[in-house]
């Protein structure tokens, strides 16, 4: 499948146009950003790594009835996914207190949290993505009752499998990001899971090796990635 028409360039990925109307294109690039893209980065390969493990995961979602956009690769940075009218809400799961949560809660990060948080941002960089609840979601008509309900089934589902894929591995799963479609009313889980979309600690050492790494300048961004790539690939 070819590329055909750039149709949006975001932060970390470009979507194009196929030649099919249903398919599109994912493109990661190699850009990091934080703090809502002020702080800028990059390393060689992030792409290709961020591709590869969300493959990797989109694969193992489906096969455990996870619908998802993904399609198949293109190439090494590039994958087919399915066009989703896309929900403008970020969905986060939490299962171990960090980031923003430690900020906004006397809690300390690394605390193991009693069931999994499931929290909702409007997606929207002018507003700095705030919080909101179900509720903003139906007053604001970003989905349909049933649609939300779908939702937090497949976020909680998507969180409990990861959670011990990674365990597995002998690694924790912090928290992860997830971004959701339809297709004519039916919701998919689209957009990307990757190392910049979750946080992922070392089981053993809690070493950090996803965006936290860019984001609080610890360096050797590329060997965190890597380890996850590695620790989930061939098996
Ligand atoms: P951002 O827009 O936050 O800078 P990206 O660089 O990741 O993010 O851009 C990817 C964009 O494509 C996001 O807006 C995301 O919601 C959207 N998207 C992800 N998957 C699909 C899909 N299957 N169909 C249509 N849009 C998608
Ligand atoms: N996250 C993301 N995109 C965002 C905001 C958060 O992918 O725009 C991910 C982030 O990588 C982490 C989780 O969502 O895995 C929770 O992020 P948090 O609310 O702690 O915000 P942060 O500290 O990352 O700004």
């Amino acid at each position: 499948m070819e590329r055909n028409k750039l149709l949006y360039e975001g932060k970390a990925k470009k979507m194009f146009q196929t030649d099919s109307p249903n398919r599109l294109i994912q493109h990661f690039k190699d850009d990091l950003t934080a703090l809502n893209g002020a702080k800028k980065g990059s390393f060689n390969g992030k792409g290709a790594i961020n591709c590869a493990i969300s493959e990797i995961l989109f694969k193992y979602l489906e096969g455990h009835y996870v619908p998802t956009h993904y399609i198949e690769r293109a190439n090494n940075t590039d994958m087919v996914v399915r066009k989703l009218e896309m929900f403008p809400i970020e969905v986060v799961l939490r299962n171990i207190a960090a980031g923003s949560m430690v900020k906004r809660f006397k809690i300390k990060e690394g605390e193991v949290l009693q069931t999994a948080v499931y929290e909702l941002y409007l997606k929207d960089d002018k507003l700095n993505d705030p919080m909101i609840n179900e509720s903003h979601a139906l007053a604001f008509n970003l989905a349909t009752a049933e649609q939300m309900r779908t939702i937090a089934q497949i976020a909680k589902k998507v969180n409990a499998l990861l959670r011990s894929f990674f365990e597995r591995r002998n690694l924790l799963l912090v928290d992860l990001k997830l971004e959701f479609g339809h297709i004519d009313g039916e919701v998919y889980l689209g957009d990307e899971i990757s190392p910049d979309t979750m946080r992922i600690w070392d089981k053993i050492s809690n070493i950090k090796l996803d965006k936290d790494r860019f984001r609080l300048d610890l360096g050797e961004i590329d060997k965190g990635y890597k380890e996850i790539l590695k620790r989930i690939s061939n098996v």
